[in-house]
C-alpha cells in the first residue's frame, strides 16, 4: 500500500493545506488536504495534474491554473477537500515535449492531440492509479470530483470508490479556446460550447471571486 514520505502544514495564499508527499522514483505527488475531512461522507477532489507554465505563470495557452484555483475555492466554499496534485506534465509527456507541442501548434496550426501524435507522444499519457491509492492512504473512498474529464471519473470508479462529478466551470480566454474546443471534441471532455464566446481572461475572473 501506498503510503506519504514526508506530511507538513503548509500556509499558502489559498490557505492552509496539509501536505503529504508520495515520492514515484524521480516525481514527487502531493495530496493537499484543506480543512478537517469526514470520510463518511463523500470528499471533495481534484486530480490535477502539473502545469509549469500555467500553475506558476498564468499561461495562457490552458485553462490548468484557472481549473486548479476554481477547485480550491469550491473546496474553501465547502470547508474541506483534497487537491491530489500529479507531477505528470503536459498530460505526461514532460514539460520539453510540450513546448515542442506548442511550437508545432504555432508553426503549423496543429491542435494539441495532433501536436502530441506529430511527436510521437500519446495524446494523453496520464494515469490515476497512484493517485487513487493516495487518496486510499487517507482512508478516502467516497469522491465528488471536481472535473470536466470523464476519464478521471471512469479510473475511480474502475476501483470501486463511490464517486459523483463536480463540474469546475472557468470561462475562456482569447488564447484557449481552441484548447478547450479540442479538450470538447477531441478528448470528451465536458465543457459548454459557450466557453468559446467568452472572451475574458479565465484566471482574472477566479481570481476576483476568491
Ligand atoms: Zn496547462
Amino acid at each position: 500500500m501506498v503510503q506519504s514520505e514526508a506530511h507538513t502544514t503548509l500556509p499558502t495564499d489559498y490557505g492552509t493545506f496539509q501536505a503529504y508527499a508520495f515520492p514515484e522514483g524521480d516525481l514527487c505527488h502531493m495530496c493537499l488536504v484543506y480543512g478537517e475531512l469526514d470520510v463518511t461522507q463523500p470528499v471533495l477532489v481534484r486530480f490535477h495534474s502539473k502545469c509549469t507554465t500555467g500553475d506558476v505563470f498564468s499561461s495562457q495557452r490552458c485553462d490548468c491554473r484557472a481549473q486548479l484555483v476554481e477547485a480550491i475555492r469550491i473546496i474553501q466554499e465547502a470547508g474541506s477537500g483534497i487537491i491530489v496534485y500529479l507531477d505528470q506534465e503536459g498530460r505526461g509527456i514532460g514539460l520539453l515535449a510540450k513546448l515542442q507541442a506548442y511550437e508545432l501548434q504555432e508553426k503549423h496550426g496543429l491542435d494539441t492531440v495532433d501536436a502530441n501524435l506529430a511527436l510521437g507522444h500519446p495524446i494523453d499519457a496520464r494515469t490515476y492509479d497512484l493517485a487513487i491509492e493516495m487518496l486510499r492512504s487517507l482512508d478516502v473512498s467516497k469522491v465528488t470530483l471536481l472535473t470536466n474529464n470523464p476519464r478521471k471519473l471512469a479510473s475511480l470508479e474502475r476501483a470501486g470508490f463511490e464517486v459523483s462529478r463536480r463540474e469546475v466551470f472557468t470561462g475562456a480566454s482569447p488564447f484557449n479556446a481552441g484548447y478547450l474546443a479540442t479538450k470538447r471534441e477531441r478528448l470528451d471532455h465536458q465543457l459548454p460550447m459557450l466557453l468559446e464566446m467568452a472572451s475574458v481572461g479565465a484566471d482574472e475572473r477566479v481570481i476576483d471571486a476568491i
